[in-house]
């Protein structure tokens, strides 16, 4: 998708800290942090949201969870708590139409932020 943002971040034709990247995901520092570690985790390929999920992206949604793992632990906050968003439409607040996992932590939270 030419004109996503995040599509644009994937292929390195966008500023973005990219922290994480593999064959089917890929990971950055958020332009907006809300904490102190707030990281995207994306699929390399374009997903709109969960609502265009299909079984066979299956491995891949779980393999998001994984590196976000990975990345709590890199982060040095996997110990102290870490939340996981995955907002998806309007009444979420989804304002970038590729699918994205949101890694926040580095302080306590309320529940909800916003
Ligand atoms: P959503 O509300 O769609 O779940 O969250 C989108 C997130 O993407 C927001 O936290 C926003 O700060 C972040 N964001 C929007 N545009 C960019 C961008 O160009 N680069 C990066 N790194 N983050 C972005
Ligand atoms: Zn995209």
């Amino acid at each position: 998708m030419e004109n996503c943002i995040f599509c644009q971040i994937v292929q390195g034709n966008a500023s973005g800290a990219v922290v994480y990247q593999d064959e089917t995901v890929t990971a950055f520092r958020d332009i907006n942090p809300v904490a102190p570690t707030h990281i995207l985790i994306v699929p390399n390929k374009h997903i709109v949201s969960v609502n265009e999920l299909q079984v066979e992206d299956e491995p891949l949604a779980g393999h998001m969870l994984t590196v976000a793992r990975l990345l709590a632990e890199r982060e040095g906050i996997n110990e102290t708590g870490y939340r996981l968003i995955l907002n998806n439409g309007p009444h979420a607040g989804q304002v970038i139409f590729h699918l994205h996992l949101h890694l926040i932590g580095g302080q306590p939270m309320r529940y909800p932020m916003g």
